[in-house]
Formats: C-alpha cells, structure tokens, sequence
C-alpha cells in the first residue's frame, strides 16, 4: 500500500464517521421536544377589569413595607389593610374561617365537601418593599397612590404581589357569590413579612397547619408569570412555572491581623489579604451545571430557532459551548451555576491607620444539586487563606437564618401540574408552558413540609420591562391583566378544588403512577370525574351587578 492510498482511505474513513456523528446530531435535534400540544380557548369570567384595578389600587394605599429594623414596622397599614379586605370582600369575611396569625398574616379556610380529599392552597404576601416616594424618584405615579391611569393600575405591590392576593380574593367573593361549594378544602394563606425571610408569617402559617395533621395537595404561590420575551429566539409568550427555587447562604468573611502606622506597613494587610479572597471567589466560579436548563428546554426546545435547538439537543458535544454562552446573560449563568455575590466590604476608619480588621459578607444563591456543605468547601477551597474567617453570616450553623437548600422540586407529572399548565395555554391562549427555578425566595419554600407540590406561578403576562418595575420604579399592572388574573383564579379553583382522589394516590405497584401514564389518557380521566360535579357557569358580570347582589345578600 503507498502512502497516497492510506492518506485515501483514512478520508473515506473519517468522512464517514463525520457523517455519521452528524446524522446522529440532526436525529437528536428533531427528535428533541416534542411540540406542545395547542388547547381550545377557554372562555374564563370577565369581572370588569377595571373595577377590579381600582379594588388593587385601594390595596396599594396602604404602606404595608417590610422593614428589617421592626421599629419602622407600621402595624396600622396591615390592619387596615385587613379591613380593607373585610369591605372588600364580605362573603369571604362571613363565610370562611379567617384566621389572623401573628398579628398581621392571615389564614382563610373554605371547607371543602369531602374532607377525606387533600386540600389545596393559594399563597401570596401582604408586604411589599420599600418605595422612593421623594419627588425626582422616576415614579410617574406616586409608588402609593394606587392610580388606575393609562390603561395600569400603578403603585407597589400591583406585581409583588398584592396583585396575587386581590385576584385571589376577587375569584372567591365571585365563587362564593355563584353558590360555588369546593369539594376539597381550599386555604389562603398571606403572610406579612415575606420580603425578610417569612419567620412570622408564612413560617407560623405551616406550623399551625402542621399542627393540624394538613396535608396540602397543591399549592399555588407567587413566582412565575406569563412571559412576553423569555428567551431570545422564543417568539410566543411562556408561561414558567416554578417548581423549585434556589438556595441561599450569606457568609461573613472575617480577616483579623495586628494593626499599625500607615507610615511603615506590614507586607500585606487586612484589606490586601481580604481583597485577595473575594478577587479568587470572583475569578474561580462555582462550576455550572446544564440540568435545570436542559429540563426547561425539553419543554420550550421544539420553538426554538434551529440552531439552539441543535445545541441544546446535544450537549453531549456541545455542552461546553452552551456554557460559555449561557454565562454571558447574567439570568442564564444564574440558572446554571451558584452565584457568588460579595455585597458587604468593610474596613477601615482613618486615612493614615492600617485597620486590624476587614470584613465583607458574600451572598451565594444555591443551584439544585449543590447544597450549603458543598458550597461552603468549594467557597474554603477557593480561597485557601487560613487568615480569612469564613463563618455564617449569623447564628453557628450554615442551616438557619443565613442559609437554606435549594427547595424539594415539585412533581411535574402530577396531575395538579399538568391541569395548571393546560389552564395556562387555555386561558394565555398562544402561550407555551414550562416548569422553571424560581432564582429568587419566594414563602413556597417554608411549606415543603405540608406538600410535595408547590408551584409559584401569578396568572399576568407580562415582559422584561414590567419585570424592572418589581422592587423597582413604576411597578403597574394593566388593566386587561386584572381581568384575566381574576378569571384564571376562579377557573383554577374550580378546577383544582374538585380533582378527584385519585391524583392524591401514592404510586401503586400495578403501574399506577400518575409518571407513568399518557398525559392525554389522565386529563380525560379527569375531564370525566369532573363532568360529574356540576360547575357554575361563566356568566360575564360587571361591577354594578356584582355589588347589587352583595345588597340582596
Ligand atoms: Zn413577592
């Protein structure tokens, strides 16, 4: 043989393998994500969207802002608030047991028909954060006001999420109103301190309900939204629905050395030696990991432009690609890795005294699959200074007040998902559904332990310029939002509150198990036990007729 026909044969060989491999990359990509299936529109209450802005804009007025110094907690917003609600809403005031815990969070019961069936669970919180109310703030509606202007209702609150508890209470008033009567048991729980951490709220809620033997079949909570833009490439709206969110842990760097005269330093200092630390943790990320965002592109990968799609189908090979790109959106490195954020540093008093102390606090936000031990070894090992203390922000252990896990991933083969995910395309109608990680806290993590199915997911849709207005400046919500917000909860209780037991069945041995059937086949199974509880028809209602029955009641 010469060299001309090894060279030959190598070619042929090496194209063939080339072919190969891409046949097997193109045979991924178009077997990867199925389309979602399309859903007939559903035709959901109209209660006067408008109406229901002002009712929010009310509920706006009173300054329920959450303070980490409790000498600037105002205990009147929070009462008046709860009046407020009272006004508002008489039937849910008469009609279910209100339970005020706390001083300022309160428990709704609605017993259910059967209370053999585990009951469901609406969240959201009373609070909201702070607002610049000074003049040049770049509000164009005083953050207080709750204005209804321009087609929004303004102010804080309108998104996080006060928005969530009006339209909550709006869909039971209506349910309540209809003679509606709930087979399974549905609680409302708002919490009065769920922007600093929920210790008094959401967490004395859980414990009361543990108390009780409750079991929560579903919960609802804030989280995800329907979202305009979600990811570039995406054309159609999606509606992401958290079903875990991430960890948490501030740790507090500490580095202390002997002080001494600017005028004679000692080779390094607290502020060097310090600085050195953060400049490593910086420099030398948590590694990421695909998982979250490969499970959610299983859901959103066929409406995907091709390309991504190719990537996203293989990345066996292009895995690493995808990270280097994914880390350049600050949402998607989030989503793929712990994030590392140092947001303390302090040392330092006088400008010729070199300070025996420096100190700076690093707040990292777990990904699921790391945890608080992992992190905190990956975070010595990086550093690598016995000098820099690395504690706990407070209390001993990384478990507590400065430290969380990721929380439990709720099941997305549940029943109770896949209703939720349908009622979203069916009343979003064009919208696509993904379960997503929730990157912020939300009060859902506190009830791991009464359910097994905490889904964060306010029925709005909106886009990333409504999304800078949480926490930010010119927070609103539109009018045809509170509309349709109002119609999804009523539908959504309805629904929820009359499954039938069998979605609350432990998988059995015979193949039972809700993962293990068609999605189609458990729907119908559904849709059937469903026909046979009579539901009250959509009617569509203005304000007027709403509050001349209220006179007749
Ligand atoms: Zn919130």
């Amino acid at each position: 043989m010469t060299f001309g026909t090894i060279l030959v044969s190598f070619l042929i060989g090496l194209g063939v393998l080339l072919l190969f491999m891409m046949g097997f990359i193109l045979l991924r990509t178009l077997f990867f994500s199925p389309k979602q299936k399309k859903v007939k529109p559903r035709e959901v209450v109209h209660i006067d969207g408008k109406s229901v802005a002002e009712r929010l804009g009310l509920a706006v007025q009173y300054k329920t802002v959450s303070f980490h110094d409790p000498e600037k907690f105002d205990r009147n917003a929070f009462t008046g608030l709860h009046r407020l609600f009272q006004t508002l809403y008489p039937q849910v005031h008469n009609q279910l047991k209100r339970e005020v815990i706390n001083d300022y969070s309160l428990l709704y019961t609605w017993e259910g028909q059967n209370p053999d069936l585990k009951p469901i669970m609406l969240i959201s919180h009373l609070d909201v954060v702070p607002a610049d109310t000074g003049e040049d703030s770049g509000w164009t509606y005083p953050p207080f006001s709750g204005e209804v202007a321009e087609g929004y209702v303004w102010g804080r609150g309108t998104l996080d999420i006060k928005n969530g508890v009006v339209g909550v209470m709006e869909a039971v008033e209506y349910l309540l109103k209809q003679g509606f009567q709930p087979e399974r048991t549905v609680y409302l729980g708002f919490g009065h301190d769920e922007e600093v951490g929920g210790a008094n709220g959401a967490v004395a809620i859980v414990e009361l309900l543990k108390s009780r033997g409750v079991e929560i079949g579903s919960l609802l909570d804030e989280g995800g939204n329907v979202m305009v833009g979600f990811l570039p490439g995406i054309e159609q709206p999606v509606g992401v629905v958290g079903i875990s969110e991430k960890g948490y842990l501030s740790l507090r760097l500490t580095v202390e050395v002997e002080g001494g005269h600017s005028s004679m330093p000692e080779q390094e200092t607290a502020i060097g030696i310090l600085s050195r630390a953060i400049a490593l943790l910086e420099a030398d990320k948590i590694p990421p990991h695909l998982e979250v965002v490969e499970f959610l592109m299983g859901y959103l990968g066929s409406a995907l432009p091709f390309y991504q799609r190719m990537l996203f189908a293989n990345t066996w090979l292009f895995g690493g690609i995808l990270k280097n790109q994914l880390e350049k959106s600050n949402v998607m490195n989030a989503s793929i890795r712990t994030t590392t954020a140092p947001t303390i540093f302090n040392a330092g008093v006088k400008d010729n005294v070199l300070p025996s102390k420096a100190e700076a606090v690093v707040n990292l936000r777990i990904l699921p699959g790391d945890d608080l031990r992992s992190v905190y070894e990956m975070v010595l090992k990086r550093i690598g200074d016995e000098r820099v203390k690395v504690k706990p922000l407070e209390g001993e252990t990384l478990e507590g007040d400065s430290g969380w896990d990721p929380s439990p991933v709720a099941d997305t083969e549940s029943a109770y998902f896949l209703r939720t995910s349908r009622l979203i395309k069916e009343v979003f109608q064009g919208s696509l559904v993904a379960p997503y990680l929730v990157l912020g806290g939300t009060d859902a993590r506190h009830y791991a332990s009464v359910t097994d199915n905490a889904f964060r997911f306010t029925p709005v849709e909106i886009d990333k310029e409504d999304l800078k207005g949480v926490h930010g400046v010119n927070e609103r919500l539109s009018i045809e939002n509170c509309e349709k917000m109002v119609g999804f909860y009523v539908a959504y209780i309805q629904e929820m509150s009359s499954l039938p037991v069998e979605v609350d069945a432990p998988p059995a041995e015979e193949g039972m198990h809700v993962a293990e059937r068609e999605e189609e086949e458990l729907l119908e199974e559904i849709d059937e036990a469903l026909e046979e509880s009579p539901e009250p028809e959509p009617v569509d209602e203005d304000d007027d007729a709403e509050e001349d029955e209220a006179e007749e009641d």
